[in-house]
């Protein structure tokens, strides 16, 4: 992903990007990984633990925190689509994303109503609305209200688990 950003970034041209596209859209280490197969997933812990990096295994099924201000994200705005990095179901265009000064990637509403999913989290005696991956359970992050207009929601997610698409121009 780092290495297809780079290439649309310096302006290659068509076939760079058709390339570095199928590049994204699906993982060799991760059968279930998909930017179109809307079907639920329910694996279990072992058969994530298989096809996941350990760091997004940690975030994903361990509802893990990545450090704020440490994330690929947090501070970017470039044009394109945000995926579960899990199994590449589709969760915020870049367009609800903004600039927030909590350390993490922050949006005001997702893509679609099969993006996210919440659960109430009252871990670390705090309560708080978790947000999953609507197709893999995933755990993203929580959501809190105060975000920006229209919604007054901020998804507040981890850079790790999620994967980036930038718009083909
Ligand atoms: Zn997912």
């Amino acid at each position: 992903m780092v290495i297809s950003f780079t290439l649309s970034a310096c302006g290659q041209n068509r076939n760079v990007n058709q390339s570095s596209l199928k590049m994204n859209t699906s993982k060799p280490e991760n059968p279930y990984y998909s930017h179109t197969d809307t079907t639920k997933l329910n694996l279990t812990d072992a058969e994530w633990k298989k096809v996941l990096p350990k760091e997004l295994y940690e975030v994903s099924r361990h509802a893990a925190t990545e450090r704020p201000f440490t994330g690929t994200y947090w501070n970017a705005f470039v044009k394109g689509t945000y995926y579960c990095a899990a199994c590449g179901n589709e969760l915020f265009r870049s367009e609800a994303k903004f600039a927030s000064t909590c350390g993490w990637p922050s949006f005001f509403e997702q893509d679609n109503p099969k993006s996210t999913i919440f659960r109430q989290d009252t871990s670390l005696s705090m309560e708080r609305t978790e947000v999953l991956c609507g197709r893999c359970g995933g755990h993203l992050g929580h959501i809190f209200d105060d975000g920006p207009a229209p919604t007054g929601k901020r998804y507040c997610m981890n850079s790790i688990a999620l994967d980036f698409v930038p718009d083909n121009k």
